[in-house]
């Protein structure tokens, strides 16, 4: 065997045993405990409330972060690296706050696999609604676990309902609840055919027993309420008789999500849940670039940078690119191109992340996510690869919601407000765009939380020493139009809205709500608008 058949081979067996993901949810409902219980199975972290801890402890060593000590609240997003039944498993953690940035978006850029986590009693909310319309985006595999059993909650059918009406996606029981809330007595695997038992612990306890019994064994009504068992029994008929039997490539075509029920908090359905999420999960693959479809054992290193971070440790203020790893096989120090400057970079000091903690990293596959140093080369959307000069296709923008003018109070510190502004867009912390009227120089801030303005006006303070002033826009949403400048000339004059220019002078419409920009896709039939920046 050749030297490049033997690497070939060794990165086959690597993707075959990766799989990465990212919880996408709203606020509260149980994502940094389902966090937890997930790396416990793996042995990465060895109590629950290590993953709190941990963000507690990255609190007190942060510098801009400042920001995330004063309002308590996690900002950045990390990627946590498992192992379980032989699984190397990537978690990219996403910030959890409700005013989440574009990185939460940029972060399902590099997932392959998305857990969409529901609180029984709340349903389909906001945020989790927002990431999913990414996720479908990109097509990825949606993988659902309902959350907070043992409390009471709205029935399981309902929830089915809900996913189906309201996302479009085809829902498919994988296990099914025995009770809920104060009556909550397990769930039952309809692949397996088996009935977990939820054992109630005493209070406070962190997690539960669970027995299993397989069906018809006639122990099954001793240890049910028979009401129970037989609202169970009936639950199931109606399932197998209207429901769609579970269908891996509709999984993985992004059109079917298998639902789990369980209780992240009290530790019951998480690794019957990890054990299924393992097996159909959808491994590294391929990726589209300027040279068509690059695949994963692909012999050369390819990968893109999803995120930068700056200032992770404030004695160096250096900066963090994350690369998302596509093909072949990253070696420590190794030397890549880098077809956007069309330099060639060595990446050295690597690292390994577990949420803040950096461990020096060797080697990386398909699927792992790696940490680099900065020194302010990389854009977000990079493509740095050690063969041919092919690009991937970069990740977009996403709408923003929020827009507002940013100006410079202090003439005489009109330099460092254009350095911060031009290098915090660079970066990606947030979208610019300019008025088409040249005598309006201040820059809009387009954001998509309004943690992102206070991020922004922080780092500017703080880094560059430029005060600013925020004047609000009374828009809310964002188009770009497909075809650009003659798209729009064509369809002439337009009402109910305002035209502006991104960062790379493409034009694009500001709305005041959905009213009016429906009202100009019906005036205009033909005008293409997109909730993405067009990639390049
Ligand atoms: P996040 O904001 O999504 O990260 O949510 P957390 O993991 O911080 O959980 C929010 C709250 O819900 C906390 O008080 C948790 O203890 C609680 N919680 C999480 N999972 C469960 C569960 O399975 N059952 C119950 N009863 N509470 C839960």
């Amino acid at each position: 065997m050749t030297e490049v058949q033997a690497t070939v081979a060794e990165i086959q067996q690597a993707v075959q045993k990766r799989r990465n993901f990212a919880i996408i949810s709203h606020p509260d409902a149980g994502k940094t405990t389902l966090t937890e219980k997930l790396l416990l199975y793996g042995g990465a972290i060895q109590e629950a409330g290590a993953v709190r801890a941990r963000r507690n402890q990255r609190h007190a060593t942060s510098d801009w972060m400042e920001l995330e000590k004063q309002r308590g609240i996690s900002i950045t997003s990390t990627v946590l690296l498992f192992e379980y039944d032989g699984f190397t498993i990537n978690l990219l953690d996403t910030p959890g706050h409700q005013d989440f940035s574009e990185d939460t978006y940029r972060t399902l850029a590099a997932a392959d696999n998305a857990v969409m986590l529901i609180d029984v009693a709340k349903g389909l909310e906001p945020q989790t609604r927002k990431l999913f319309e990414v996720c479908r985006l990109r097509r990825l595999p949606i993988f659902t676990f309902v959350n907070k059993l043992d409390r009471p909650g709205r029935p399981a059918l309902e929830l089915l309902d809900e996913i189906e009406q309201e996302l479009g996606l085809t829902p498919c029981a994988m296990n099914w609840p025995i009770g809920m809330g104060d009556q909550f007595q397990g769930v039952y695997d309809r692949q397996g055919h088996q009935i977990h038992l939820f054992e109630r612990g005493e209070r406070g306890r962190k997690s539960v027993g669970e027995t299993v019994i397989n069906q018809g064994d006639p122990r099954v009504e001793q240890f049910l309420d028979s009401y129970l068992y037989h609202q169970l029994k009936d639950d199931l008929e109606l399932l197998d008789g209207v429901a769609p039997a579970f269908d891996v490539l509709a999984l993985h075509r992004g059109e079917m999500t298998p639902v789990f029920f369980g209780s992240a908090m009290t530790n019951f359905g998480v690794e019957l849940f990890l054990r299924y999420f393992l097996e159909f999960a959808a491994p590294p693959g391929e990726h589209e670039s300027t040279q068509g479809l690059i695949p994963p054992d692909c012999p050369e290193f390819s990968g893109f940078v999803f995120k930068l971070q700056a200032n992770m440790d404030p004695k160096h203020r250096d900066r963090v690119a994350f690369i998302r790893v596509c093909s072949g096989k990253f070696i420590k120090d190794m030397t890549v191109q880098h077809p956007r400057t069309g330099k060639t970079i060595r990446l050295s000091r690597p690292q390994k992340l577990f949420a803040q903690e950096r461990e020096s990293l060797e080697v990386a596959y398909p699927g792992d996510v790696i940490g680099l140093n900065n020194p302010g080369m990389f854009a977000i959307g990079d493509t740095v690869s050690t063969g041919g000069k092919f690009r991937f296709p970069g990740i977009p923008s996403f709408s923003p919601e929020l827009f507002a003018y940013l100006k410079n109070p202090n003439p005489s510190k009109s330099k460092s407000f254009q350095k911060g502004v031009t290098e915090l867009s660079e970066e990606g912390a947030v979208q610019m765009l300019y008025s088409t009227d040249e005598s309006r120089r201040d820059p809009i801030v387009a954001a998509v939380g309004q943690l992102q303005f206070e991020v922004v006006q922080f780092r500017l303070q703080s880094e560059y020493g430029a005060e600013t002033i925020l004047e609000p826009l009374p828009y809310n949403l964002a188009r770009w139009v497909v075809g650009g400048w003659p798209a729009l000339e064509r369809v002439g004059r337009l009402f109910n809205t305002v035209v502006v220019k991104d960062g790379q002078e493409r034009p694009v419409l500001l709305f005041k709500n959905t009213w009016n920009l429906h009202q100009v896709q019906e005036d205009h039939p033909d005008l293409e608008l997109s909730p993405v920046s067009p990639l390049e």
